[in-house]
């Protein structure tokens, strides 16, 4: 099928609050090949394959939301390009009609094989997550990832023609705090944008405690302006980083502060799990059973249309993250999808 484009406003996925929902990110597996300590424990159980979503049913989800408006798609995970023949779902949301921005979050340990199959699909832009530059750190940051994969994806990306690619950081008090300057530096020299994430609660993690090892965006800015003006934008991607520009840099630097700048008012995402959970939002079980809905009226996209309008009565005001509470959200992020 592909996509149609929507034909009047009530087609459109508008919420209680009157936000409308245009940009959908999508978890293909919750599996990777690291076991970054903020988002998952050692022990994680994986779900089994038989319950996730086949790749015909994210891409058939994938193109009815665009054909209620959803006009950006994320591909996200556990580490999406770990699925096999992820591809197939890159190239057929890629040419549907409708869709302007195709994008992928990975740790970027796949992009030598996959960069140029993905530019070809018609990813213009990703996000790799990057932490650290000490190959040492890296390896204890993610349980047994090597640094020099991750820049060797940088570098295919680059090299394929995608011409957008930020990192993502995610801070931690005493375990990278110390590197917010190096990695901006990392990022300009290479022309990244960067945004800098406040870590959330996300499943219960056994390597830290969240709230010692919580740095906030206020630190994180105090940190860059001992080296740089930070000049507040108004631009966006779409999602929840606020950006900021350096006086003469190209490099955007954005900052995800779930804690200290709850974005939830401004909100136009929803998120769909890996086994077919429509999450309205991060931190809310809200949700809406996609699998149910596809698997017990196959071919039906009517139906499909029909979940997707109806699960925006669900989309909850906020999220209510506390982290001197126990996680109120068992979901680790991998299941989630960043
Ligand atoms: N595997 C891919 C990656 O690492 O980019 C995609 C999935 S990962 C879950 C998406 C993003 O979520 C990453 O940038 C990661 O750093 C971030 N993340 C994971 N757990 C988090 C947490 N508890 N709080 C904030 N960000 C988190
Ligand atoms: Fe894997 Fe991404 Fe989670 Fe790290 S953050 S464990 S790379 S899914």
């Amino acid at each position: 099928m592909n996509g149609t484009t929507p034909t009047n406003a009530t087609d459109r996925l508008v919420d209680r609050f009157g936000r409308k929902v245009n940009y959908l990110r999508m978890s293909v597996t919750d599996r990777c090949d690291l076991r970054c300590v903020y988002c998952m424990s050692e022990e994680i159980k994986f779900i089994p394959r038989e319950q996730l979503l086949t790749l015909e049913e994210i891409i058939s989800i994938g193109q009815t939301a665009i054909s209620l408006g959803v006009n950006k798609i994320r591909i996200t995970g556990g580490e999406p390009l770990n699925r096999r023949d992820i591809m197939m779902v890159f190239e057929e949301l890629g040419k549907t009609e409708g869709l302007d921005d195709l994008t992928l979050t990975t740790n970027g340990t796949q992009l030598p094989r996959y960069a140029e199959q993905l530019r070809k699909a018609g990813v213009k832009r990703i996000n790799v997550s990057l932490d650290t530059l000490k190959p040492e750190r890296f390896t204890a940051l993610t349980r047994n990832g090597k640094l020099e994969r991750v820049f060797a994806g940088l570098d295919a990306a680059r090299d394929a023609g995608i011409e957008k690619i930020k990192l993502n950081t995610v801070i931690l008090e005493n375990r990278n705090h110390d590197e917010i300057l190096e990695l901006t530096e990392f990022a300009i020299k290479h022309g990244y944008d960067i945004s800098f994430i406040e870590e959330m609660p996300l499943g219960v993690v056994n390597s830290h405690d969240r709230a010692e090892t919580y740095y906030s965006t206020d630190r994180i800015m105090q940190d860059l302006s001992s080296e740089h003006e930070l000049l507040p934008t108004t631009e966006s991607t779409g999602g929840p980083s606020r950006y900021y520009r350096i006086p003469g840099i190209d490099s955007r630097i954005g900052f995800i502060s779930p804690h200290s700048h709850n974005f939830c008012d401004t909100c136009n995402r929803v998120r769909l799990t890996a086994e077919g959970n429509l999450l309205l939002c991060l931190g809310q079980e809200h949700s809406m059973d996609l699998r149910h809905v596809i698997r017990s009226s196959p071919g039906d996209s009517e139906a499909l249309r029909k979940a997707l309008i109806d699960s925006m009565h669900l989309k909850p005001e906020g999220h209510e993250f506390d982290l001197e509470a126990k996680p109120i959200i068992f979901r680790h992020m991998n299941h989630t999808g960043g």
